[in-house]
């Protein structure tokens, strides 16, 4: 069996660029590493989840991860990002992500959804919302997360994540907190959380109003932390992993939180270094580094670069274009080894309009001795014609996996898989 190597470049995809003349920050970019993977291998286009359905970080991964998609589609960002920090949770339990941000002071509108991106002390700020009392004995906990991101655990009987979110998103400053309600058909266990999660929101914001964190904030011209926003509700479950279910031995090398939830959920090897940022200034090299050496004792290996889609929410196509050079230069050592490479993405960012977009994702897959499809380029328009197709995120790792040897070899596929 051959080792395999999977390279997410998230938000890879992409839009002609006026500012490229026309092309998509992958196409413009000087890549001969990746080139040279499409010559000697093959390309093709990735549907995440379903065509045209553009998604989250947490969803396009998990699907290349190895998530069945029955899974991905329950998975919520609160179990994930629960799991990346290592929350204890009790079966029954409801987790959203959440911000601190700042409210005006009457606390209504929202001055700013990520409190000035507070870092320095939120620990203290999370103590003072720990185990709150609620109507129908609820409890909730707030625990940090990355800057001014937390997790909200909702503790209590009979209660569930179908329930909406607080957080308007990102909106215009001005914009109001959203009561949550039950989402589609409302049922007791919903209504009960969403009521917990309101109520909670509103004691957050009279703990949160005076407290000496914020005083100080204030003190220093500084936005105050004095609410909160929720979303993503979610309840843990086991999920089902192609990966872990062939008995393959995996590892995800990243700096961002989401997918080292995601990687621990999936059971997988984490590893992460403080120069793993999951911004532009991440160690591009030492991921690949740190995955060379894992290929030694693991079967496959995720590596995860935040940046592409960093570049695309800032609207900066020439900046994403330059970082994908600088990905394909610490590529070069890679290609020397005898594994299937796989590189694709968790989704498209339009690098025009600063959002996710349901674009197919182009990825490429190489393995000496691999059918080879007559593509010489990687880009958009060379994936097109590219013999992997139009496959979903689930069917990338399927093919990769079956190219590795993994299906010949481990038990088959059960039918949960193959909805
Ligand atoms: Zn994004």
């Amino acid at each position: 069996m051959k080792k395999g190597l999977m390279i997410i470049l998230d938000g890879l995809g992409d839009r002609p660029s006026p500012d490229l003349e026309g092309q998509t920050a992958l196409e413009a970019a000087d890549t001969p590493i990746m080139d040279k993977l499409v010559s000697k291998g093959s390309c093709g286009l990735v549907d995440p989840l379903y065509p045209g359905m553009p998604v989250d970080t947490h969803t396009g991964c998990a699907a290349l991860m190895g998530v069945a998609r029955e899974d991905v589609k329950r998975l919520a960002r609160g179990s994930v990002e629960a799991t990346g920090i290592g929350l204890e949770m009790e079966p029954g339990d409801v987790v959203l992500r959440g911000n601190f941000a700042t409210f005006d002071s009457d606390a209504v509108s929202i001055i700013d959804r990520r409190a000035g991106r507070i870092s320095e002390g939120v620990t203290r700020l999370c103590q003072d919302l720990e185990d709150i009392v609620l109507h129908d004995g609820v409890r909730a906990s707030v625990f940090p997360a990355t800057h001014h991101r937390v997790v909200l655990r909702l503790r209590g009987e009979n209660l569930s994540s179908a329930i909406t979110n607080t957080d308007p998103g990102c909106g215009r400053a001005g914009s109001l907190m959203l009561s949550s309600q039950a989402l589609g058909l409302a049922d007791e266990q919903a209504v009960k959380t969403a009521k917990a999660l309101n109520e909670f929101s509103q004691k957050a914001m009279e703990i949160l109003a005076n407290h000496p964190v914020n005083l100080e904030r204030v003190s220093n011209g500084e936005l105050p932390a004095n609410g909160l926003l929720f979303r993503g509700a979610g309840q843990a479950f086991n999920i089902r992993n192609m990966v872990s279910y062939n008995g393959l031995k995996a590892a995800v090398v990243t700096g961002e939180r989401t997918v080292s939830g995601l990687g621990k959920l999936s059971g997988f090897t984490v590893i992460q270094q403080p120069g793993f940022t999951g911004m532009p200034d991440t160690d591009v090299t030492g991921k690949f580094s740190a995955a060379q050496q894992a290929l030694e004792s693991h079967d496959l290996v995720y590596v995860h670069i935040k940046a592409p889609d960093i570049f695309s929410h800032s609207m900066d196509a020439p900046g994403k274009k330059m970082f994908l050079e600088q990905v394909d230069r610490a590529l070069s050592d890679i290609f020397e080894e005898d594994y299937v490479i796989a590189i694709g993405a968790d989704h498209s960012t339009d690098s025009n309009t600063g959002q996710h977009c349901g674009d197919p994702v182009p990825a490429l897959l190489y393995s000496m001795g691999s059918r080879v499809d007559g593509e010489t380029v990687f880009g958009e328009t060379a994936c097109m014609r590219g013999g992997l197709g139009r496959i979903t995120g689930n069917g990338l790792l399927i093919t990769m996996l079956d190219t590795m040897g993994v299906i010949a070899n481990y038990r088959p596929f059960d039918s949960i898989f193959l909805d």
